[in-house]
């Protein structure tokens, strides 16, 4: 199934300047192997030609000469043209792999731009995939999930929306409730008739289900945004538990101050570290213990507040010493009581006390760690090729529809007149067009592209 926007649609979508051609620096500032410039649009062929002295076969890698206006060599690249409408932006794109350098790439890119070319915003490119059909929004926010992703089930995710997870549930939606619409239309157009009553019923059954489609959509809000984000991390524990030995556990290499002393870790320190597929955005924290000290006072109020934003907490407790369990901090945060030092003896009084048994120093619990952590925050990972997580714009949106069909169920049970029934209707796929950019406003779109980087 394609989610390509309709040309009715695209019509709607008025481009910002389609008819100029636009460049940019495609890959990270700093010097490496090499850079690609693109550029996109209908003088594509034009620029190349007037700064290579010729236009290279369409889709195959091919050695030239990038000049300046002296016909003196900028640099030696490799030139890939697309023709349109076979590219990422569906304009005309030549890519430019240039040496890695920043000042050469600089030049190349200045060359291109007497050459024709303007300068791209960013998110420019893949807005033009979007305006030209190429493809929904909800994929071309995924283009910039995937760059981001920071662990193997968040990219996992950003990969099912690229290839339509999201945009194929919404567009399902949209169809059922299309066709409720246009039965209850039906009956406007017949002022004389009520809906019968067996008729409501299979209207309302067929809201029903897009209603549980667009909650369990909704569900994975939640995973959504700790697969984008990360899970903030809390851990927490007397002094001397092992919490920093802990930290440097997980991030397999000394970043937090290991020491002897009581209460060497005076400040928060964030790290993110990838567990289990998924991303923790680990918070090492002062000892929670009460102090004399005024900079480790500050450092533990830090670390309760840390604690209180947590969405999960990891608390350290010494497997040597009687059990002492730290002061958990206010919060929904899921929590995991971890036993360390286990390669010493365990002191007798832990016996029969549920805890994951770990060991900072040879790595015991490491992977039950990970297992332990995936299973508390993730339910569907057994359907990882199914695996959605909607953003907060989809969120707002999805429960938008979700009103509109509440609504718009509640007029069909009390009898009211078809057409306020349709309004809510209406409203409801208005907001549902709104994720996969069917129905859109710039506002949208400037907001969404917004945020992406520069050559995208
Ligand atoms: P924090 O104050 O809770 O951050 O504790 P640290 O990570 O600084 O560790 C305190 C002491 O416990 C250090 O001497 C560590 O080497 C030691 N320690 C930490 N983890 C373990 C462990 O798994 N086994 C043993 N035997 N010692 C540990």
């Amino acid at each position: 199934m394609s989610c390509k926007i309709p040309p009715s649609v695209r019509l709607w979508c008025i481009p910002m300047n389609s008819n100029d051609t636009i460049a940019a620096i495609a890959t990270p500032p700093g010097s490496g192997a090499i850079s690609v410039i693109r550029i996109s649009g209908p003088a594509a062929a034009e620029v190349l030609q007037r700064c290579t002295g010729r236009v290279t076969p369409p889709r195959l890698a091919t050695l030239a000469r990038v000049q300046d206006a002296h016909g003196r060599v900028v640099d030696e690249v490799v030139v890939t043209r697309f023709v349109a409408p076979a590219s990422y932006t569906g304009e005309d794109v030549v890519e430019f792999s240039c040496h890695g350098g920043m000042l050469v790439t600089r030049r190349v890119l200045e060359r291109l731009l007497q050459c024709g070319a303007r300068p791209a915003e960013p998110g420019e490119f893949t807005r033009r995939a979007f305006e030209n059909g190429k493809m929904d929004l909800t994929r071309a926010e995924a283009v910039m999930d995937v760059i981001n992703a920071g662990s193997d089930l968040a990219l996992r995710a950003a990969q099912n929306q690229l290839h339509g997870a999201i945009c194929h549930k919404v567009e399902a939606a949209v169809d059922k409730l299309i066709s409720v619409a246009a039965h209850v239309e039906a009956y406007i157009d017949f002022p004389e008739e009520d809906i019968a009553p067996d008729t409501t019923q299979q209207l309302t059954g067929a809201l029903d289900e897009v209603c549980a489609e667009l909650r369990a959509l909704l569900a994975t809000a939640d995973e959504g945004r700790l697969l984008r984000e990360g899970i903030r991390t809390a851990i927490i524990g007397a002094p001397n538990v092992g919490k920093s030995s802990l930290l440097n556990m997980l991030l397999g290499y000394e970043r937090a101050i290991v020491s002897d002393t009581a209460g060497t870790t005076r400040d928060t320190i964030e790290e993110s570290v990838s567990l289990g597929g998924l991303r923790l955005r680990l918070i090492d924290t002062a000892g929670l213990h009460e102090s004399e000290d005024a900079i480790e006072r500050a450092g533990m109020e830090r670390s309760r507040r840390a604690g209180a934003e947590a969405d999960l907490i990891l608390e350290v407790a010494d497997a040597t010493l009687p059990p002492a369990r730290a002061e958990l901090p206010p919060g929904s945060a899921r929590h995991i009581l971890l036993l360390n030092k286990c390669d010493l003896a365990e002191h007798p009084d832990w016996a029969g006390v549920e805890a994951l048994r770990i060991s900072c120093h040879t790595g015991r619990g490491h992977e039950q760690l990970a297992e332990r952590i995936t299973a508390l925050f993730l339910h569907n990972t057994g359907e990882l090729d199914t695996l959605a997580a909607i953003n907060t714009r989809h969120r707002y949106s999805l429960q938008q529809a979700l009103d509109y069909l509440l609504a718009a169920r509640e007029g069909l049970l009390a009898a009211l007149s078809p057409e306020l029934v349709d309004v809510d209707l209406r409203a409801a796929l208005d907001s549902l067009g709104s994720i996969s950019g069917r129905v859109d406003t710039e506002d949208i779109l400037t907001r969404v592209f917004a945020t992406f980087c520069l050559g995208k």
